[in-house]
């Protein structure tokens, strides 16, 4: 077993700056200076001088590449020249890699300052551009951010946790088409609102802690005729209506439920070719299973339903990782279903269960995504993966919060399907690595059908009446996924 096998670029330090970052420790009111190194866009930041500046323990074994810190109680292991971190036992993937520098590791520090946020410390405020970390225990009143579509607007819900004086709120649009909300005394949690889910005339929304002010601004994808503002007491929020004109709104909408409408799927053979996938003790192999699993979940969409059906392979050849996801791109995919089988050295296991692509994932999942990974091997043109990896990684995260839900909504679908097919254990949802599902701008799964590497499941697996069956069960569940999603579009 190893670890993820994707490439990372390896940054080079045009300029090694040592500009310090500050961190301004509340309770212990002491400021520290941690070094960094500055990579291309990015400042990695030390860990030794961390760990002072955390007033936390630090054990090293430099031989092995390895530190272990203990923040706030937990165990945070660091490995240089890799982009995992294991908090608690629990791994998180960082976009970037830990770097070696002078017997110091350095970390990416946006990205590793929003793990601990999330996992060890909620308190911690970091401000890459101004090169401050606050450590405090935080309590924001400006929580969250919810975008409602009407037909004549949009309405826009703040959470707080307080009600403001009107007077301290204001808001304005510029002639660069962004409205924006200014709250004095407003503690923003801008993690939160910067994740919003946007939609209708909301383009984006950017907020930012100002001193004492919360400013919350919203990039406008058209015009609008008024806006205006109010207060609720029960729930606490902030109300803001922007109203836009009634025909300019109606065609929006139409094309928003034309992008979102289920015509196009991607149906994803795994491996192939040269890449033979896992097989049994009888010689069965997943690229043929998967295939003849594959083709009859097509011929159910193609036979009973308008959608348009793309496959990444039909026949028994090799198509390298990336290309699955740029086929499914190009043809403007509206769902992607990669159809594997499992294998297991315990030859006990059994039973079938469906992922979503995620970037932090329990240690099982880890091991079968780079099962799957290791496809990557058999591909002559690494240099792909070396190009694309930070990039894609990047969308790969945002488009994954975009899509999560529409996955794991049809994950759910699938496993019950399924599970209503087969007398083998439903082993449920998972979340995990995979990069078959990263790159792909649609909301997207991978299913491991059985595992063949249990004897009676591979007899299953051999007979056509079994493959039916899972076919079958994918094929209902994109059909129940079509009609709900059809359902919400039409409640709009
Ligand atoms: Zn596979």
């Amino acid at each position: 077993m190893m670890l993820n096998r994707i490439i990372y670029i390896s940054i080079i330090f045009s300029t090694i700056l040592f500009a310090d970052i500050k961190v301004v420790n509340k309770s212990t009111s002491k400021d520290f200076l941690v070094k960094t190194l500055k990579g291309e866009k990015k400042i990695y930041v030390s860990t030794r001088d961390l760990v002072s500046a955390l007033s936390s323990r630090l054990y090293e074994n430099l031989e092995r590449k390895k530190l272990v810190l203990y923040i706030s109680g937990k165990r945070i292991k660091i490995s240089s020249g890799t982009s995992f971190l294991i908090i608690d036992d629990i791994p998180y993937q960082m976009i970037d890699i830990v770097h070696e520098y002078n017997g110091d590791f350095y970390l990416p520090a946006e990205n590793f300052f929003n793990i601990l946020k999330e996992t060890t410390l909620p308190g911690i405020f970091f401000d890459e551009r101004r090169k401050i970390l606050n450590i405090d225990v935080v309590r924001y009143n400006v929580k969250s951010l919810d975008i409602k579509q009407k037909t004549n607007g949009t309405i826009i819900r703040i959470k707080t946790q307080k009600s403001f004086s009107d007077r301290d709120i204001s808001s304005f649009i510029n002639k660069h088409g962004w409205f924006y909300l200014t709250i004095v005394g407003g503690l923003v949690d801008t993690s939160a609102l910067n994740k919003t889910i946007t939609r209708g005339i909301i383009h984006r929304v950017e907020s930012d802690q100002i001193n004492q002010t919360a400013q919350i601004a919203l990039k406008l994808r058209s015009e609008v005729i008024s806006h205006e503002w109010y207060q609720n007491q029960e729930p606490s929020e902030i109300v803001i209506t922007l109203r836009t004109a009634l025909n300019n709104n109606v065609s929006n909408i139409k094309k928003v439920k034309e992008r979102w409408r289920l015509d196009t799927i991607i149906l994803d053979a795994g491996h192939g070719g040269k890449d033979p996938g896992t097989s049994g003790k009888y010689g069965t192999k997943e690229k043929d299973l998967v295939l003849d699993i594959t083709k009859r979940v097509g011929r159910l969409l193609e036979k009973n339903t308008g959608i348009k059906v793309v496959y990444t392979r039909t026949e028994d050849i090799f198509i390298p990782l990336w290309k699955r996801t740029k086929i499914a791109n190009e043809a403007g995919g509206k769902l992607f279903v990669s159809i594997h089988i499992n294998s297991n050295p315990n030859r006990k296991i059994k039973g079938f269960e469906t992922y979503l692509y995620s970037s932090s994932y329990s240690a099982e999942a880890i091991e079968v995504a780079s099962r799957e990974n290791s496809v990557i091997e058999f591909e002559e043109k690494k240099i792909n993966y070396e190009k694309l990896s930070m990039e894609r990684k990047i969308t790969a995260t945002m488009a994954s919060s975009m899509f999560l839900k529409e996955s794991e909504a049809l994950a759910a679908i699938i496993q019950e399907e399924l599970d209503k097919r087969l007398t083998i254990p439903n082993r449920g949802v998972k979340q995990a690595g995979f990069y078959v599902l990263s790159g792909a701008s649609m909301p997207c799964v991978l299913i491991e059908g059985g595992f063949v590497s249990n004897p009676s499941e591979e007899k299953n697996l051999k007979s056509p009446a079994y493959r039916k069956k899972i076919a079958d069960g994918i094929y209902r569940a994109i059909i129940k996924f079509k009609s709900s999603r059809e359902k919400l579009l039409a409640e709009e």
